[in-house]
């Protein structure tokens, strides 16, 4: 999603250049006849920016249905989707369990702003399954549970400035639209328009895996810290796999400086395994926040803390946050069908043995034949970068004009029936839905868009 901020301001509409590959360019005409209507309701005809295809080939596809690991798109175009929109999908679309379940929530009301049992019982199988937090909040996004996760620490703190990392993205709230400045540690720049001075300048931003710009920061700003905010695995501008000692050196950092640690676990949460980064690197963090998975496709947020920091909280405490539509019944209902299939036993080595199986055959072909082309994974998340480079840990170390490739690529998939998130700074995500099948059928595709991409 970091992309989408990037290209927000290009936006200029390529035309597709003369196809040199063997296979024709799938048809889009619905597509493109829904996007022209589309540009005439919505900013770039989306709702979302990196849904506009401004970093790939072509005109945004409208998508009709999904079913397993598959999507159709208005021309009726089949997909085998890897976009997973944007890793909620972990059980693939229009899984049986959740649908029954929503329907039947459904027959009683969709909402009354007033607490069901589902919310207890969705809490429930979070809280049961997460030694990090006694207590949490649901929140109709993982923006909003982000930025109530800063309010909280700013609050609980009584500090006013956070460290955030370059290549991390946390949603779309004021003090989180901050990219780094110049120098080693420096107040932000705005990212966006429309976000006052002053905000960026509560928010430092710091490189990735720079150990020395974390003790920098802390003494440059002695006292005035509240939180360092970090994706649990940083997987929205690459997939950027942060070293055990690095992830430990902040924990303590933040403990010597009475400063909370929260991770943003929007993706991780329940995507690399029941309890997320902070049980894959093993570290408690003070914070957590999760989103999409929780959701099972339905909009869920979550913030969550010690009994304690949550004690901060309105009501019972001072830190105001609030939702209309917060802890909606039938947004928990599809969460609760989602945690239930995934905490069955096996569930996640499953799903992770088989996406590493599927990054290391095409890390294999790719090797075999020279090509400047990693693919990084972790769990059930898969990113392709172009490069040599044997780990990628921070945002200036992806070569943005590597993404003419992934351009190239992403046209030649689509081709060939897959789906992959239109843009090469996005990750990819296998679900349940994945069968071994279609998972040999999509790597034929990728090898042989591979084997064009670097066509001589
Ligand atoms: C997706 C995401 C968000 C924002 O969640 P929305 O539901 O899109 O508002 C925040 N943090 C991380 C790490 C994310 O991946």
């Amino acid at each position: 999603m970091l992309e989408s901020i990037k290209k927000i301001f290009s936006g200029n509409e390529e035309e597709m250049p003369v196809n040199s590959s063997s296979k024709p360019d799938i048809s889009r005409a619905k597509s493109a006849e829904l996007y022209e209507k589309s540009k005439t309701f919505f900013p770039g005809g989306v709702n979302s920016p990196v849904r506009a295809f401004k970093s790939v080939y072509g005109t945004p596809l409208f998508i009709q249905k999904g079913d397993g690991c598959f999507i159709w798109d208005a021309d009726g175009n089949q997909f085998i989707d890897f976009c997973a929109s944007w890793g909620p999908l972990i059980l693939g679309h229009n899984n049986s369990k959740i649908r029954e379940k929503v329907i039947d929530v459904m027959q009683n009301g969709m909402s009354f702003g007033a607490p069901t049992a589902l919310e207890n019982e969705l809490a429930e199988l979070i809280i049961k399954h997460n030694k990090y937090v006694e207590k949490i909040r649901f929140t109709s996004s993982g923006t909003e549970a982000v930025m109530s996760a800063i309010r909280l620490a700013r609050g609980y703190t009584k500090r006013d400035k956070i460290i955030k990392f370059e290549g991390c993205y946390h949603g779309h709230s004021d003090s989180l639209l901050v990219k780094a400045g110049s120098g080693l540690v420096t107040f932000g720049e705005t990212s966006s328009a429309g976000v006052p001075k002053s905000f960026a300048e509560e928010t430092i931003v710091i490189a990735l895996h720079d150990k020395a710009a974390i003790t920098q920061a802390f003494q440059q700003f002695k006292d005035q810290i509240a939180a360092v905010i970090i994706e649990g695995i940083p997987a929205n501008n690459g997939l950027l796999i942060q070293d055990q000692d690095y992830i430990e050196f902040l924990r303590a950092a933040c403990t010597e400086n009475g400063a909370l640690l929260i991770f943003d676990e929007v993706i991780t949460g329940f995507r690399v395994g029941l309890e997320g980064a902070a049980a894959y690197y093993g570290i408690k963090p003070d914070i957590l926040t999760y989103g999409k998975i929780i959701g099972g496709g339905l909009p869920v947020g979550m913030y969550g803390s010690s009994a304690e920091i949550m004690g901060h909280i309105s009501p019972d405490g001072g830190v105001y946050q609030a939702g209309t539509l917060s802890g909606n019944p039938v947004a928990m209902a599809a969460g609760i069908a989602t945690l239930t299939e995934l905490t069955k036993s096996g569930f996640y080595k499953d799903l992770n043995a088989k996406t590493l199986e599927f990054a290391e055959s095409i890390q294999r072909f790719a090797t075999a034949r020279n090509y400047k082309f990693k693919v990084f994974s972790v769990g059930s998340i898969f990113w392709f970068a172009f490069t040599e480079a044997e780990k990628i840990q921070t945002a200036e170390a992806i070569d943005a004009s590597s993404m003419e490739k992934f351009k190239i690529m992403h046209r030649e998939l689509l081709n060939r029936g897959i789906y992959l998130g239109p843009s090469g700074y996005e990750v990819g995500f296998v679900s349940a839905a994945h069968t071994k099948v279609e998972l040999e059928k999509a790597k034929r595709a990728i090898f042989d868009a591979l084997d064009l991409v670097f066509k001589k």
